[in-house]
């Protein structure tokens, strides 16, 4: 197939290039470049399957040829970055599923939109499946990134029914592992770059909120089998090992063999206080559920920050 990956040169659209490219598609990789770095790709260089267009995909989309599949995860992902980018964080999920889905449309190719699990906001339903509609504050500093994914799956689903586009949703629960920025700003790139270097390690809040942290490899499996899947609606990808954010801070100290000690500072407004996925429907749907440990993803990612 030729395939479509907007913000493949982040974290996670690298990382789908690559398996896309390992199961003997072609890629066109697009990226802005503004959180993804051409790092994550320059493998492919010379590579004659795989492209790469800068480009914002706010903006019309030309794609000479054919195209079987569009993946759409251009977005930035860490809460310091929508922050910092408000406006494109809400132009990237609105105007740029927009375009996206426009492509899918008049190519006649399917399409997969990366969501996330915070459409769920700060959840009141613990684990969260995906019939809940959740808890978001539209006009916090993280209503940027919520409402845009919410509007984009609002999008898809639209496109899907009223355009008969076969796409799919995955709602991605926090994943980590290599080629995450040092300076990303999430808790495990951020604690993993702390503990090497001696520093702090900086927990907000009392550090009993909780997450559930996926690797990568594992992500990235449950997604292709999604893409090739006949399910439409809203599939939650992540591991359900639910763990405090002190527990990820411990963990990560240990497995460093750091001396660093746990700060505290203030939790982020809106910060949700539970995170765990119901895989129930990736399990009987896709046969999919994590393999990879904490821990063992843990060693895996400490290994390439030090590398890197
Ligand atoms: N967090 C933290 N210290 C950090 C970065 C994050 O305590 O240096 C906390 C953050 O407040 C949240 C959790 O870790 O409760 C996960 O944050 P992250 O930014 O990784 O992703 P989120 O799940 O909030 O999107």
């Amino acid at each position: 197939m030729r395939i479509v990956v907007t913000g493949g040169a982040g974290f996670l659209g690298s990382h789908l290039c690559d398996k896309l490219l390992e199961e003997g598609h072609q890629v066109i990789c697009i990226d802005n470049l503004i959180t993804g770095s051409v790092s994550n790709i320059e493998h492919h260089d010379s590579n004659e399957n795989f492209k790469f267009i800068k480009q914002d995909v706010t903006e019309f989309l030309y794609i000479s040829g054919p195209v079987d599949y569009v993946f759409h995860f251009a977005s930035p992902a860490s809460p310091i970055d929508y922050l910092k980018f408000p406006i494109p964080t809400l132009k990237v999920g609105a105007l740029g599923t927009h375009k996206t889905l426009g492509l899918a449309k008049d190519k006649k190719a399917s399409f997969l939109l990366a969501s996330t699990s915070e459409v769920y906001g700060d959840p009141l339903v613990n684990p969260q499946p995906e019939s809940y509609w959740g808890n978001v504050n539209p006009i916090g500093p993280r209503g940027v990134y919520d409402e845009a994914k919410r509007f984009a799956e609002a999008l898809t689903m639209a496109y899907h029914r009223y355009h008969g586009v076969n796409t799919h949703i995955v709602r991605i629960f926090n994943t980590y592992g290599p080629r995450m920025r040092k300076q990303d700003g999430r808790a495990v790139p951020n604690f993993i770059n702390q503990a090497l270097k001696g520093e702090g390690i900086t927990v907000y809040g009392d550090g009993l909120q909780t997450r559930s942290f996926c690797f990568i490899s594992d992500l990235i499996d449950g997604i292709y089998r999604l893409a090739t899947s006949n399910i439409n609606t809203p599939v939650n990808i992540g591991n359900p090992q639910e763990v405090t954010i002190k527990q990820c801070a411990e963990t990560i100290i240990k497995l460093t063999g750091s001396r660093s000690r746990i700060t505290y500072h203030d939790l982020p407004v809106d910060d949700p206080k539970v995170r765990r996925p119901d895989i129930t429907v990736a399990q009987e749907e896709l046969g999919w559920e994590p393999r990879v440990l904490f821990e063992e993803g843990l060693k895996k990612t400490i290994e390439w920050f030090k590398k890197s």
